[in-house]
């Protein structure tokens, strides 16, 4: 098991030249401790929970490079170091059969990735800082959003510091923003997809607001202007149903995607859009929860003859293209066309 390495004020001499060397220097979990030019109050960057989002940990080299002071202190997590540098570099989110280190950060903390999530808790609660910041990328293209668990005027202003728009849930999956319930303002902020240069951009730009600005929490009744997107349900495939992604039904699969469905991330799509093929009743092919824990398949998709529609408008978004990634996680989230809770 990789215990967390600590490195205090690291020289911009001594991290590599490019983030690949950095993570090769790094060779495990490590935690960077930044001293600010205010050295009484300190913040939290988290990144690489997912090995192979490496906007954050490029971000952070290259703030590590340009020799910059921040304005107050910061404790930078860097995590998965181990599966970003499984070959080829940056491209597992975790080693095979390990769980998601985003699944794990509440008890019980009894495996690899459970006792390095609560390594992490404990480096926080040491140094309590007043704000968390956690960068993650999503795995195909599509625009940056934050995530949080609940709102309020802190966690408004964190996120703008990324991004404006604004996932609202709390699913309780164990990740690290749910800390924020009872400890720090926690967000978590997907700057765009993990290959794009914008995303790395805006990592970059995003940590500099956060490295310098002297406050990051709201300061009075500033309106941000972010669009809100509540209580998002997952559409997750029952087990042992097969799924691909096709521009026709596939006679092998129980489910076949339209391979542009990724192109209706973020946007509203109408009861009539056509999302794919599938062969069985929704309830068979798709589970799907609301906040209340009841079954919501049948509010979020329909099956006509075979056809794969929204079952009313809704705005979808982190749908993957990934087939992996729909049958470990889930192929979309779903909120109303207006961004309000899906009713029952
Ligand atoms: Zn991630």
């Amino acid at each position: 098991m990789s215990r967390i390495q600590f490195i205090r004020n690291p020289a911009a001499s001594s991290i590599g030249n490019n983030a690949q060397e950095f993570l090769r220097l790094l060779g495990g979990p490590a935690c960077l401790f930044l001293e600010g030019e205010d050295d009484t109050r300190t913040r939290a960057l988290v990144t690489l929970l997912h090995g192979n989002e490496p906007s954050g940990l490029m971000a952070l080299f290259r703030w590590l490079k340009s020799g910059q002071r921040p304005a107050v202190n910061v404790v930078c997590i860097v995590a998965s170091v181990v599966a970003a540098l499984e070959p080829p570099v940056f491209s597992h989110r975790m080693l095979p059969r390990a769980r998601d280190l985003n699944r794990c950060f509440r008890a019980p903390f009894d495996d690899a990735q459970g006792a390095l999530a609560e390594e992490i808790l404990e480096i926080l609660r040491v140094h309590h800082p007043e704000a968390v910041i956690d960068i993650h990328n999503t795995s195909g293209s599509g625009p940056s959003f934050g995530v949080c668990t609940h709102m309020d005027r802190e966690h408004d202003a964190l996120v703008s510091l990324f991004t404006q728009r604004l996932i609202v849930s709390n699913l309780g999956l164990g990740a690290l923003m749910d800390i924020s319930e009872h400890s720090y303002p926690t967000v978590t902020v997907e700057v765009g997809g993990r290959l794009d240069e914008e995303a790395h951009e805006l990592a970059y730009e995003g940590l500099c607001r956060y490295f310098k600005s002297p406050a990051v929490l709201s300061q009075g009744k500033t309106d941000w202007g972010l669009e809100l997107l509540y209580d998002p349900i997952r559409l997750e495939l029952c087990e042992h149903v097969t799924l691909t992604y096709s521009d026709a039904p596939s006679e092998s699969y129980d489910i076949t995607l339209r391979t542009d469905i990724e192109h209706h991330n973020f946007g509203s799509v109408s009861a009539d859009t056509l999302l794919g093929w599938a062969r069985g009743s929704e309830r068979s092919l798709f589970t799907a929860l609301d906040a209340s824990g009841r079954c919501a398949v049948t509010r979020l998709v329909r099956i006509v003859d075979g056809e794969l529609y929204p079952a009313r408008p809704l705005k979808l978004f982190m749908i993957t293209n990934n087939a992996a990634i729909a049958e470990s996680d889930c192929l979309f989230y779903a909120v109303a066309d207006d961004g309000s809770a899906i009713c029952a």
